[in-house]
């Protein structure tokens, strides 16, 4: 587990906000019917040949975590790494987005859950296209339907674009709370091109802030 002074270096930031205090936990409301349990979902995603992506994908990726938890963290689509092993942001990328849940005190699988916009892997990691997401969304709601998240953080311009089915930049979308399906959603950067972008992990930092505060206001 790393703790925070690990986390800052993590995010290549100095420790120039502190959170005060945790976040008192919350009773979850009572869930509306879904379309699908949760099993139907997983089931459904396993066997799904609605676009072209099952011809080359190893396995779907549903998602993973707590499923009920207040907040779900949106990606692009499964990497290599998460093709073959069925799970989120397990590669480089999802060490530094553990890095970042840990800077506002939050840990996969604990009142978290980490999904995609798509399912299956697109090959060779080029962009998604827009049959591929439209063809993948039920899935996406319905999980959103299930979960019942108090916030949702959009991972990088790819997941803000199609959740907010907007072309607007990035830079535009982050900094102010959003709304999809009626969820807060904030958008921060992709871990994988903060990988390669060090001087924007302060704006992720930012971003990140963001988030716990309108969590904050939430609970
Ligand atoms: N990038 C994403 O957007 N999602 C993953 O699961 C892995 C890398």
């Amino acid at each position: 587990m790393l703790n925070r002074d690990d986390v800052f270096c993590e995010l290549g930031i100095g420790p120039v906000w502190r959170l005060r205090g945790n976040p008192a936990p919350s009773p979850h409301a009572s869930h509306p019917a879904s379309a699908y349990t949760w099993e139907q979902l997983a089931d459904a995603v396993a066997h799904c040949t609605a676009c072209k992506l099952h011809t080359s994908r190893t396995q779907g990726v549903l998602g993973i975590g707590d499923r009920n938890a207040d907040w779900l963290i949106i990606g692009e689509a499964p990497g290599a790494d998460e093709d073959r092993l069925g799970e989120p942001f397990v590669g480089q990328a999802g060490k530094l987005l553990d890095a970042m849940l840990a800077a506002i005190d939050l840990k996969r699988g604990e009142n978290v859950y980490i999904a995609n916009v798509l399912k299956s892997r697109p090959p060779g990691n080029r962009n998604p296209e827009p049959d591929e997401v439209a063809a993948c969304r039920p899935y996406l709601l319905a999980q959103i339907e299930l979960i019942q998240p108090k916030l949702i953080l959009a991972l990088g311009r790819f997941a803000a674009q199609s959740l907010l089915d907007t072309d607007e930049a990035i830079t535009r979308l982050r900094g102010r709370v959003h709304r999809f399906q009626n969820v807060p959603l904030v958008v921060t950067y992709h871990p994988a091109y903060l990988l390669r972008n060090l001087p924007d992990k302060a704006r992720a930092w930012e971003d990140l802030c963001l988030a716990r505060r309108t969590m904050q206001t939430l609970i």
